[in-house]
């Protein structure tokens, strides 16, 4: 394992239960990282989203949250991922 993919990150992670598809997340994201999914959750693009947590701030409903990331394509860190 290379030292680069042991490198712990955070991403952004939509509680899609809870989502009204208001579209204030996707407005603020400088990278366009964030798109309404068929009208009815905010889905975050892994590849372009780089932790800023503007869309965390943002979200009217508080169900934005930084989750750990595993590698540096990976996924969000299932150890992380306990609801
Ligand atoms: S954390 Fe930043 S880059 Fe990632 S989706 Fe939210 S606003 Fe976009
Ligand atoms: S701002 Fe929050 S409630 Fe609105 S679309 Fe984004 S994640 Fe969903």
């Amino acid at each position: 394992m290379s030292e680069k993919s042991k490198f712990l990150k955070k991403k952004a992670f939509v509680d899609r239960d809870y989502c009204v598809a208001c579209g204030a997340c996707t407005k603020v994201c400088p990278l366009g990282a964030i798109e309404i999914h068929s009208g009815i959750f905010a889905k975050v693009n892994l590849d372009k989203c780089v932790g800023c947590r503007k869309c965390e701030f943002e979200c009217p409903a508080s169900i934005i949250e930084m989750k750990v990331m595993e590698g540096e394509n990976g996924k969000y860190d299932k150890k992380e991922e306990v609801s």
